[in-house]
């Protein structure tokens, strides 16, 4: 069983501990974020993504889409480079997969995997390879965990850190039971999660829990209904890349991001009267201000 541990407030604790761009800095010092996910209809997730890693701080910002897609990324998308990959009927393909790790190999970078990637066989397959033989850190999120579904254990060997970031469906499928499972125990199932994966588990929702597998515990108290709406879970995958790949420590990262993001979907409300109006792209504005 898993070390009884301080389980915290996420709160003043990280204020002051995001990383700074010093006068000497340059993108590569700021690191490398690879977002491989999209699929046809499903486009907006993976932008949103390296939007949420660029405003993070990250350096620089690769999205890793199918190829038929990718002229719709580009024009979407102006401060972030593109990667068009192997394309079955608009979704990535297992042969997409050795691209991104060669690309790992070349360049580095921490890989958010799963955003709009879509549930076929074919990008499951290209999803389990990444999260699997990457030695790069990892954020699945979205897809790329339905494809770990009852396969957790398979992330246990990776060195890399890796921090996956469920809803309580997702948690659900990862653990095969039911999102209301999840519901009624989401502290034991995040820990229990952290624990079979050797990963970070930020199980979302109006309050986040992020566990980690020694037993530290972070409760986001949520009190930003501005966040409930399509986009921002894919925001947030790229925030907490960012944080990873500007050096910061996998938990800490995970509690960073999950107190910005929040922070920011309260600005975001602020600044339009109130949270119904939100939509995830009002998130990725207002995030650079609350990672300072
Ligand atoms: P997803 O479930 O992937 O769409 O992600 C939604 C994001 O919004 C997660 O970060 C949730 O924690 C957050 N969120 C959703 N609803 C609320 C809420 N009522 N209050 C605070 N955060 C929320
Ligand atoms: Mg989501």
């Amino acid at each position: 069983a898993p070390a009884r541990a301080a389980t915290g407030l996420i709160g003043a604790g990280v204020l002051g501990r995001y990383p700074r761009r010093g006068a000497d800095s340059t993108k590569f010092a700021s690191g490398h974020v690879l977002v491989a996910g999209g699929s046809r209809g499903l486009t907006g997730a993976p932008c949103l993504a390296a939007l949420g890693a660029m405003r993070a701080g990250a350096g620089y910002v690769t999205a890793c889409v199918p190829a038929s897609l990718n002229a719709i990324v580009e024009i979407k998308l102006t401060e972030v480079m593109s990667a068009p990959l192997p394309d079955e009927d608009g979704a990535h393909t297992p042969a997409g997969a050795q691209e991104v790790l060669d690309r790992i190999a070349q360049r580095g970078g921490v890989v958010v995997l799963g955003p709009g990637m879509g549930r076929g066989d074919g990008p499951a397959a290209f999803a389990r390879r990444i999260a699997t033989q990457a030695t790069a850190a990892l954020v699945l999120d979205a897809d790329g965990l339905n494809a770990l579904a009852g396969r957790l254990q398979d992330l246990a060997g990776r060195e890399a850190p890796t921090v996956l970031t469920p809803h309580a469906g997702e948690l659900g499928r990862l653990l095969e039971t039911s999102a209301s499972e999840v519901g009624a125990r989401r502290l034991e199932h995040a820990r229990e999660a952290a624990r079979r994966a050797r990963a970070i588990v930020v199980l979302k929702g109006d309050d986040t829990i992020v566990a980690e597998p020694e037993g530290r515990v972070g409760v986001s108290p949520g009190d930003s209904p501005g966040l409930a709406t399509a986009g921002t879970g894919d925001v947030l995958s790229g925030v907490v890349a960012a944080l990873l790949a500007r050096g910061m420590e996998p938990f800490e990262a995970a509690c960073a991001a999950v107190h910005a993001h929040a922070e920011a979907g309260r600005r975001a409300a602020a600044a339009l009267g109130g949270p119904d109006g939100v939509i995830a792209s009002d998130v990725v504005e207002h995030l650079a201000r609350t990672l300072v």
